[in-house]
């Protein structure tokens, strides 16, 4: 059955990384394009086998003739040259692994997480997250796209779930050659924002028009960390005053509540992102006013760069600042760097001594290295110098696998202001 999946070959020298493990193969490292048994070119998006420059398997590959990465790797077992096929049961097998995996450190007050983390998990272009019982995924590449019924069959049969929605209404599959796709209900009901505890906090997350997937899982740790940092230290009564920018459903200042913090000041651009940031508040206990005549808990539906020009140095002793992803692609890097420059060297200003700036970029296109010397730029331009107290990344469901430093994309630093200035 293999024969119909047709052979390609690299460029001498082009395996090393592939037999380390990285998954990608760039459309400069193929030799001559994938050849059918005949040595035919196939132009179409699909399975590959994938061999070195001599005869060597090296594996088996999605495979877009019109994209940079030529071939993402969705095996590297030597036993799948004979025979390999993906179907609902291939489906199967490799979410209840990954189940496994995923749930082995994560602790029972956590219960939503990311189950399939795209080509770090050997799953090219699917991003599956788990809300509870809950399903949402989304498909990224062309060669994925192919799979639909057989992903949600393998959804179904692996864990029997009460729903399984795709959010495939993403403008990065146009790199792919696809269209953005409605929002779809593939299977069972959703009613409306879907209960989840992370850490023992608890949210809604939602899954039918909410951002990503319905909720940012990636800052997990972070959230947590900002949760230490906000409660009163031995000598205080009282906790930090937070103000949470670019806040979403309000995940990182809920922490700081629950930890003890004086003041929380969530904002957001998105009006329906604060209302259920509101929702999860009072979720937690927190009495919340319809009428927003609030002063421990605030929530300001504005632009972030316009709310910081209205704020004075030291109206807050922690400043979290989770921006959208600047670089969305690679032509935006240079003016994201700006961007990102520009909104941390706002946040440094306002801190006194003592504050802490707990900044955060999701670009992928961004490395760790580029974001320490954006902050060292910003930290320079504020005239403050800056201690770094934690440096974080994604949680490990978001798997970031050695050979394969591209798959970081969510670098956070927590800094402190010193004062020598
Ligand atoms: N920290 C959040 C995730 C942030 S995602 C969490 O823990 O869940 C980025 C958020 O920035 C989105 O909610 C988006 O609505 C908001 N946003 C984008 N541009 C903005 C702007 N100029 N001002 C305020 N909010 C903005």
């Amino acid at each position: 059955m293999n024969s119909q999946i047709p052979k390609l070959w690299l460029k001498n020298g082009r395996e090393t990384p592939v037999l380390a493990g990285h998954p990608w193969i760039f459309s400069k490292g193929i030799d001559a394009g994938p050849v059918d048994e005949d040595r035919k070119p196939a132009k179409e998006v699909g399975l590959v086998r994938v061999y070195d420059g001599g005869k060597n398997f090296l594996g088996i590959g999605m495979y877009n003739p019109n994209t940079s990465i030529g071939v993402r790797m969705i095996t590297i077992h030597k036993d799948d040259e004979k025979s390999f096929k993906i179907d609902a049961n291939f489906f199967v097998r490799k979410f209840k692994k990954l189940d496994i995996i995923k749930k082995e450190f994560l602790g029972a007050a956590t219960t939503a997480y990311r189950l399939a983390n795209a080509d770090a998990d050997w799953l090219p272009g699917l991003i599956v997250d788990r809300y509870e019982n809950v399903f949402v995924f989304q498909i990224h590449t062309a060669a994925m796209d192919k799979y639909r019924e057989q992903i949600v069959e393998g959804l179904k049969e692996a864990f029997d779930p009460e729903a399984i929605v795709e959010r495939s209404d993403i403008d990065s599959r146009k790199a792919d050659g696809l269209q953005s796709l409605p929002m779809n209900v593939h299977y069972g009901k959703v009613a409306g924002p879907v209960a989840f505890s992370e850490n023992g906090v608890k949210f809604l997350a939602d899954v039918l028009k909410g951002q990503k997937t319905g909720f940012f899982l990636d800052q997990r740790d972070s959230r947590k960390k900002v949760g230490e940092l906000s409660a009163p230290s031995a000598d205080q009564k009282h906790g930090k005053k937070v103000l949470n920018l670019f806040s979403y459903t309000g995940g990182f200042g809920l922490y700081a509540a629950l930890n003890g913090a004086k003041k929380v000041t969530t904002v957001d651009i998105s009006e329906s992102a604060l209302e259920l940031a509101q929702e999860n508040f009072r979720l937690n206990g927190f009495k919340i006013d319809e009428k927003k005549n609030f002063d421990k808990y605030d929530f300001i539906c504005a632009d972030v760069f316009d709310f910081l020009s209205s704020i004075k140095i030291g109206d807050y002793d922690i400043i979290v600042c989770d921006p959208p992803a600047f670089a969305k692609s690679n032509d935006k890097i240079d003016e994201a760097k700006k961007a990102y420059t520009a909104i941390n060297r706002r946040c440094m200003e306002l801190l006194s001594p003592g504050g802490i700036l707990v900044t955060s970029s999701c670009s992928g296109r961004i490395t760790q290295e580029d974001f320490r010397e954006i902050l060292k730029f910003s930290a320079g331009r504020a005239k403050k110098d800056m201690r770094v107290l934690y440096s974080l990344t994604q949680p490990f469901d978001h798997t970031e696998r050695v050979s394969f430093s591209e798959g970081r994309y969510l670098k956070t630093f927590a800094l402190q202001c010193l004062d020598h200035f």
